[in-house]
């Protein structure tokens, strides 16, 4: 058996302390390896970076430990009980890695805990310890994690299946608040972090709805008998990351409902996505998974060239729910599709990049975007999300609205139960093609493989839903919403931030009118036409200009003056706006409410 434990000797240094009781070592040498990755978030983070001291000693005393690279050791042949000991400096307020300090802990066992190799398979415990001081004497603990010796929501033993068990279940603790609910008979727990006011009846109710949706949708009994909404709320943040029995969501203080507020605002909206989307990851890749993830190694990049399925569908799912569950409505969801066609095809990049190769090139692409990323690649997430609705409402037109990409999911979810194998490459596009009854590789092959505009003007009409593009109203505008202004004929074809300097320019189009003119991602922009303007000056600006229409735009590069002649290009129509052109249509082919 081996048995970690983690405390804290003080708090407000951010260091967890950290040890590991290894009952039988390899004889030859124990080998130790901290993974470089963690599951869902696919970049080489390097976790070992922040480990330090580590010790290890056996009955006669020290015992001398080798690194052999930056994630490995091996400890040299001992008597007895191995015990390792380190520390690890937890100081990233992300759902990725570990934070400490006198408010809170939070840490994912991929940051945390060493991997005992030839053990990795055995259950394990770990010991989770009160940090010390008086600021940690009322904390709780929440986490999914097996209780051995511990009351809930106490410090005490815990225990793990295995190692992978281990570091699938991130631990919080300090003093959190709890709302319980219940969906399908699964015991569930919200826990929310940090400073904030909530409506937690509200939030628990809208969150029952949607896991009870989820769970429906693939079949009742849920794969998990507990589960656990992990929340830090923070000023300003967004993201979560997906866990076997819960999730750890990072969410902005305004998200969450405020007591007496009943309208779903959209940060509230956003917020219920978030979660929606986590709880379907539950089924769809920590359970259902492509084949080349089982197992992870956690040591180097891992490639597949399917994440648009794992995430693309997933975020298909996560705002369709919203509106079958009733949280919101069919000019809500549009709105937010909308927003999605609209990031889509905002960015060039989605002419050089297909849904396969940005999944394939997660780990130095996506998860490693500069200035040039609209021009240079396409979000698996947003551009998978539209192949998800192309597979459905195709499926849908096929069959006269029997059969739909819910089949798919079903048939994955069956398969995974039956034998629990990972899915092929080419596996997701076969079974679609087993439902529709027909051959459709060719369509999934350009939708998938391509790189070209997916055909989902002419796939939204048949189900009933209007198609309107139109020039952006300005820069910050992300499209879903109707224009009752009037629209620029021009566009800067760059994306602007007021700063103290001046307007920031923060990334310019491929041969926009900026790039054009040589205007770079980094300038900073001082004067128009001689004139000092901020951003919504330069949007009015912009108004009342027509195509080849010249500004004199001054701007630092670095600490140089230059000066530019921008000739003003017409604006694209890269904006979309969608509604219920068909109501009983789209009722009945599409959006079912
Ligand atoms: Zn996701």
């Amino acid at each position: 058996m081996i048995r970690y434990q983690i405390g804290s000797r003080h708090p407000a240094s951010h260091y967890f302390d950290v040890t590991i009781s290894i009952e039988h070592p390899d004889p030859t040498g124990q080998a130790l390896r901290l993974p470089n990755w963690i599951p869902g978030s696919y970049m080489i983070r390097d976790f070992a970076r922040n480990l330090l001291d580590l010790r290890a000693a056996d009955v006669n005393g020290m015992v001398s430990v080798e690194q052999i690279d930056k994630s490995n050791w091996r400890a040299v042949p001992c008597e007895g009980e191995l015990t390792l000991s380190y520390r690890v400096y937890a100081n990233d307020l992300s759902v990725r890695a570990a934070h400490l300090d006198h408010n809170h802990g939070y840490y994912n066992g991929s940051s945390v805990f060493l991997e005992v190799l030839g053990h990795a398979e055995q259950p394990c415990e770990v010991q989770i310890e009160r940090p010390q001081g008086e600021d940690c004497a009322d904390w709780q603990v929440a986490t999914s994690l097996g209780r051995k010796l511990a009351e809930p929501y106490e410090f005490g033993l815990y225990e793990a299946l295995d190692y992978d068990d281990l570091i699938d279940h991130p631990v919080e603790m300090g003093c959190f608040s709890r709302i319980a609910f219940e969906a399908c008979g699964v015991a569930h727990d919200i826990i929310l972090s940090g400073r904030f006011d909530c409506d937690e009846a509200r939030l628990a109710d809208d969150l029952r709805t949607i896991c009870e949706h989820h769970i429906r949708f693939f079949g009742e009994p849920a794969p998990m008998d507990y589960y656990q909404f992990q929340v830090l709320v923070v000023g300003e943040g967004y993201g979560g990351l997906e866990h076997r029995a819960s999730t750890s969501l990072l969410a902005k203080r305004d998200s969450l409902p405020k007591p007496g507020q009943l309208e779903i605002d959209d940060d509230y909206r956003d917020f219920l996505g978030l979660c929606s989307h986590e709880y379907f990851h539950t089924w769809n890749v920590k359970r259902i998974k492509p084949e080349v993830y089982r197992p992870y190694d956690l040591q180097s990049e891992v490639y597949t060239d399917l994440l648009w399925a794992f995430e693309g569908i997933t975020s298909y799912y996560d705002d369709l729910a919203l509106l079958r569950c009733g949280l919101i409505d069919a000019q809500s969801y549009l709105e937010l599709f909308a927003q999605t066609l609209t990031r889509v095809r905002r960015g060039c990049g989605r002419l050089r990049q297909s849904a396969a190769e940005s999944s394939f090139n997660t780990w130095t692409k996506f998860y490693k975007q500069d200035e040039n990323a609209a021009n240079a690649i396409v979000s698996y997430y947003a551009k998978g999300c539209l192949i998800a609705a192309c597979i459905d409402l195709k499926l849908r037109a096929l069959s006269d609205g029997a059969k739909s990409l819910d089949d798919v999911m079903r048939q994955l979810w069956q398969d995974f139960q039956r034998d629990g194998r990972g899915v092929e490459r080419e596996g997701i596009q076969q079974l679609v093609s087993d439902i529709a009854g027909v051959d459709l590789s060719a369509f999934l092959d350009e939708l998938i493989y391509g790189t070209g505009d997916l055909p989902l003007a002419g796939l939204l009409t048949e189900a009933g839903i209007g198609v309107l593009q139109r020039v952006a109203k300005n820069s910050q505008e992300k499209g879903g919403k109707t224009a009752s202004d009037k629209l620029p004929a021009v566009d800067l074809g760059a994306a602007l931030k007021d700063g103290d300097n001046g307007l920031a320019v923060l990334r310019v189009a491929e041969e926009g009118s900026l790039q054009t003119a040589g205007l770079s991602a980094g300038d900073v922009i001082i004067a128009v036409d001689g004139l000092k303007l901020n951003l919504a000056k330069i949007d009015n600006r912009l108004l009342r200009a027509s195509p080849g229409d010249v500004l004199r735009i001054h701007a630092f590069r670095r600490d140089e003056l230059n000066q530019f002649d921008v000739t003003l290009q017409a604006a694209l129509e890269d904006t979309f706006v969608l509604d219920v052109a068909d109501a009983e249509r789209a009722k009945w082919s599409w959006l079912g409410v």
